[in-house]
C-alpha cells in the first residue's frame, strides 16, 4: 500500500516515529516541533500501512476542540471516514466507558455529571449540615483537598487514620459527600476518571474486553497527565504495549492540579524497549522567537534536555511595551491589533494571551469600544452562564429527580415562594433519611410537615417537574428545551427583568434552543437524548477551552493557549506578582511551572511576539505599582525591541514584588474615573504618571479626544 504520501510533509526524525514498528514509544521534543503532526500522521499511518481497524485506536487529547481537529486531520490524509475512532479528553473518553458500564461501575444508568461549580455548592451544603463553619473550613479548600485525593487514587478509607482532628474532620466531610453523590448520581471531573480506573482495575470482563479492543494508544500532551491517567493508559496498554506518547517537559503547565512530569520518566522504567525519539527542529517560530523562549526556559533547573532550532528567518525583533497602567496597555494592544488587520491579516491570526482572567475586562472594553469582535476562552462560557445553568437544572432534574445539585439549584429559580425554612425541612428529612432532596419532599408533603403555604408552594414545584417530565416525552430534543424554558417559567423570568444584563440572557437561553437543534449524539451514546445533550453540556462547560473558533481575535489565558498556535500573539501583564504569580514567587518548584508557562506562551508566537507590562495595575479594585515581570528581564536584549524610554534591561529591576498600593480616595484621580475640565469638557482618566506637582494625567475626552494635562494645573473635576 502507498503510504509515501502520509510521510511527504515530515522531516527525518518525523518520519521515524511516525513509521516505527508498533511498540512503545515516546517522543519528546520541545514547543512547535511536530509532536501534534506526528502523532495525527501515526494513526493515519497505523490504519493505512498496518490495516488497523479505526475501532483499535484510542488517542487521547487535551481538549474536544483538538480532538476534533485530529480526527479531520488524518481523515483527510485517510480520505476515509474515522467515525468510530476513539478521539477525546481522558474526561470525555472516561465518559463514555461509563456510560457503557455504568451498572458495573456502581452508577445509576441516569448519573450525572457535576462541574466544580456544583461540587462547591454541594460542599458547603455539607458543611452546613455538619455545623462546621466555613471560616474554619473554607469551601474552596475542601474542594480541593478532596480532588487532591481522587486525583491520587484515593478513597476515604485509603487515607490514613490520624490523631489530627482536623485531618478526621477532612475525611469525615469527604466520606459524607462521596456517599451524597452516590446517593443522588453525581460524578464530578475527578471521579469520572478515577471510577473509571477502579472499573478496569477491578473488572477483568471489562478489562479484557477494553484492552483487546484497543490496539493502539497515542497520548497528546503527556507531560501534563495526573497519576490517574498514566495508570488508565497503562492498564489499557497493557497486552499490547502499543503505548505512543508525545510530551515536552519544559511544557509542565497543570502541576497545580496534579499532573506529574515524572510520568515521562515513569514511561522509560515501565517500558524499557521504548524507542525515544527527539524531535529537534520548531516549525513553527522566528528564530528570534525562539531564541528568546529557550533562554527563558534556559533559566530553570531539572530540565530533561532537548535542542530546538529552526531554520526560518530572524523575524521582527520581540516588541516589549511599557505602559503606565493596565488601561493604557488595552489601548496599546488594541492599537497594534489595528494596524495589524489593516495591512490585511485575519482576526483569528491574533491571540492576547493573560496570566489571570480577570485581566480580560479591560481588553475587551478596549476591543468592543474599536468594534474589533473577540472571543474569550475561559471564564464563563456558554454552558456556564447562570442562565444556562438553570436551564440545564431543570434539564437534570426531569432526567433524574434525584440529582440534589439540580434540585438545589433550580428549586426556588425562579422565585416561587419556597423560603429557607421549607428547605431546611427538606434537608433534614433527606439527611435523616439517607434520601434525595426529592424524595424528601414528596414525603413532607405528604406527611404535611409545613405550613400549608408552604406545602403548597412545594407541591406546585413537584406539579410542575412531574407534569413537564409527561409533556415533553415525546418531543424532539429542541423542542423539550423550548417547552421546558417556556414552563419553567425562566423565560419571563428573564423577560422581565431589566437591562442589557437580562437581555443578553434571554438571547442565550434562546441561543440554548438552537444548541438543541444541531446537537448530535456519539452513535454508540445508548443515552435518551436530553440525558446525552445535559452530559454533553456539562462536559464542555469543564473544558480548558472553548469550541468554535471564529474569525475573531482570541482572548485567553496562557494556561488554556496550550497546543495553540497564532501568528501575531501578545503576552500581556508581564509583571512579577502578577506573572510570575505572587503565590509562586517564593516557591521554587512553582516559580519554574510558571516559567515553563511563560515558555508555553512565548512559543504560540508564529511570526510577532508583543510583550507588555504595566506600572500601575488595578487588579480586585486595588492598584498596585509593578516591577516588569523577571521573564522579561530573562530575554536576552538582543532579541528585543523596547518601546519605552526607560530600559529595563539596564535598569535595575529587582526580581521582587513590592505591593505597594495606591489608596485610591486619597490619589487625585481614578484611572477609569470620569472627570470634566473647563474646554474640553468631560473624558475618562487613561492614566496618570508622576505625584504631587509632578503629576501628569492622560484623559481621553469625550468630544477632544486623548490629550495629556499637567494635574495642577488642569483644574479636574471628577464627576
Ligand atoms: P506544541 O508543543 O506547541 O504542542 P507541537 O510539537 O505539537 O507543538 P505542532 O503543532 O505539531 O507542534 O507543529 C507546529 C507547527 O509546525 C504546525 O503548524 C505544523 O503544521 C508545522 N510543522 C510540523 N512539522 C512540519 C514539517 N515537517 N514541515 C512543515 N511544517 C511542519
Ligand atoms: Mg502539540
Amino acid at each position: 500500500m502507498d503510504v509515501s504520501h502520509i510521510f511527504e510533509e515530515l522531516n527525518d526524525a518525523q518520519r521515524e516515529a511516525v513509521g516505527a514498528a508498533p511498540g512503545p514509544m515516546m517522543i519528546l521534543a520541545g514547543a512547535g516541533s511536530g509532536k501534534t503532526r506526528v502523532l495525527t500522521s501515526r494513526i493515519a499511518w497505523l490504519v493505512q500501512a498496518y490495516q488497523v481497524s479505526p475501532l483499535s485506536i484510542l488517542a487521547v487529547t487535551f481538549t474536544n476542540k483538538a480532538a476534533r481537529e485530529m480526527r479531520s486531520r488524518a481523515e483527510s490524509m485517510l480520505g476515509v471516514p474515522l467515525g468510530a475512532m476513539m478521539i477525546g479528553t481522558f474526561h470525555s473518553l472516561c465518559h463514555r466507558i461509563l456510560r457503557a458500564h455504568a451498572e458495573d461501575a456502581g452508577l445509576p444508568k441516569t448519573f450525572e455529571i457535576i462541574d466544580s461549580d456544583d461540587q462547591y455548592r454541594l460542599i458547603r451544603r455539607m458543611l452546613k449540615e455538619l455545623d462546621l463553619d466555613e471560616a474554619y473550613w473554607p469551601p474552596k479548600q475542601i474542594q480541593w483537598s478532596i480532588n487532591a485525593h481522587k486525583e491520587e487514587g484515593r478513597r476515604p478509607g485509603d487515607i490514613k487514620k490520624s490523631a489530627d482532628q482536623q485531618q478526621q474532620t477532612l475525611i469525615s466531610i469527604y466520606e459524607r459527600y462521596e456517599a451524597t453523590c452516590q446517593r443522588s448520581g453525581l460524578v464530578d471531573f475527578a471521579e469520572l476518571l478515577l471510577r473509571t480506573l477502579e472499573l478496569l482495575q477491578n473488572n477483568e470482563l471489562i478489562r479484557n474486553q477494553f484492552q483487546s479492543r484497543y490496539q493502539h494508544i497515542l497520548v497528546d500532551e503527556f507531560q501534563d497527565t495526573n497519576s490517574i491517567q498514566y495508570q488508565w493508559v497503562k492498564i489499557l496498554a497493557e497486552p499490547s504495549k502499543n503505548l505512543f506518547a508525545v510530551g515536552d517537559d519544559d511544557q509542565s503547565i497543570y502541576g497545580w492540579r496534579g499532573a506529574r512530569v515524572e510520568n515521562i520518566l515513569d514511561f522509560e522504567k515501565d517500558y524499557p524497549t521504548a524507542k525515544l525519539i527527539r524531535l529537534e527542529q520548531n516549525y513553527r517560530s522566528t528564530s528570534t522567537i525562539l531564541n528568546a523562549a529557550n533562554a527563558v526556559i534556559a533559566h530553570n533547573s531539572g530540565r530533561m534536555g532537548k535542542e530546538l532550532w529552526t531554520d526560518g528567518e530572524d523575524g521582527d525583533l520581540i516588541t516589549l511595551y511599557g505602559a503606565s497602567n493596565d488601561l493604557e496597555e488595552a489601548r496599546y494592544i488594541v492599537e497594534q491589533i489595528e494596524s495589524w488587520l489593516q495591512s490585511g491579516q485575519p482576526r483569528d491570526s491574533v491571540a492576547i494571551l493573560y496570566r489571570s482572567n480577570a485581566q480580560s475586562r479591560v481588553l475587551e472594553e478596549r476591543l468592543s469600544n474599536a468594534g474589533i469582535p473577540y472571543r474569550v476562552y475561559g471564564g464563563l462560557r456558554f454552558f456556564e452562564r447562570a442562565e444556562i445553568k438553570d436551564a440545564l437544572g431543570y434539564m437534570r432534574i426531569i432526567s433524574n429527580v434525584h440529582s440534589d445539585a439540580a434540585f438545589e439549584r433550580i428549586i426556588n429559580q425562579p422565585t416561587r415562594g419556597i423560603g429557607t425554612k421549607t428547605l431546611d425541612t427538606v434537608r433534614d428529612h433527606a439527611r435523616a433519611h439517607a434520601q434525595s432532596l426529592w424524595d424528601a419532599a414528596l414525603a413532607v408533603i405528604e406527611q404535611e410537615a409545613l405550613p400549608a403555604r408552604a406545602t403548597t408552594a412545594l407541591q406546585r414545584f413537584v406539579d410542575l417537574i412531574s407534569s413537564l417530565t409527561d409533556e415533553i416525552a415525546k418531543l424532539e430534543l429542541h423542542e423539550q428545551t423550548e417547552t421546558i424554558l417556556e414552563r419553567s417559567g425562566l423565560l419571563e423570568h428573564f423577560r422581565n427583568a431589566k437591562g442589557e444584563k437580562a437581555e443578553s440572557r434571554v438571547e442565550n437561553l434562546e441561543e440554548l434552543v438552537n444548541a438543541a437543534r444541531s446537537f448530535e449524539m456519539d452513535e454508540d451514546d445508548e443515552l435518551d437524548p436530553l440525558s446525552s445533550f445535559i452530559a454533553h453540556a456539562a462536559l464542555e462547560a469543564g473544558e480548558g477551552q472553548a469550541d468554535e473558533w471564529e474569525e475573531c481575535v482570541q482572548l485567553m489565558s496562557l494556561h488554556s493557549a496550550k497546543g495553540l498556535e497564532f501568528p501575531l500573539v501578545f503576552l500581556s501583564g508581564m509583571e512579577e506578582g502578577l506573572f510570575p504569580h505572587q503565590r509562586s514567587i517564593d516557591e521554587p518548584g512553582r516559580l519554574e511551572e510558571e516559567r515553563r508557562l511563560a515558555y508555553v506562551g512565548m512559543t504560540r508566537a508564529m511570526q510577532r511576539l508583543v510583550m507588555t507590562y504595566a506600572e500601575i495595575r488595578r487588579l480586585h479594585g486595588r492598584e498596585h505599582y509593578t516591577q516588569p515581570s523577571r521573564f522579561i528581564v530573562e530575554v536576552p536584549p538582543k532579541y528585543v525591541d523596547e518601546q519605552r524610554s526607560y530600559r529595563v534591561h539596564n535598569s535595575n529591576t529587582a526580581s521582587y514584588y513590592s505591593p505597594s498600593t495606591v489608596n485610591n480616595s486619597s490619589s487625585d484621580f481614578n484611572l477609569g474615573g470620569r472627570v470634566s475640565h473647563d474646554s474640553f469638557g468631560e473624558g475618562t482618566v487613561m492614566s496618570v504618571e508622576g505625584q504631587g506637582e509632578q503629576a501628569r494625567v492622560q484623559v481621553n475626552f469625550d468630544e477632544a479626544g486623548i490629550k495629556w494635562l499637567v494635574a495642577a494645573f488642569a483644574n479636574l473635576e471628577s464627576v
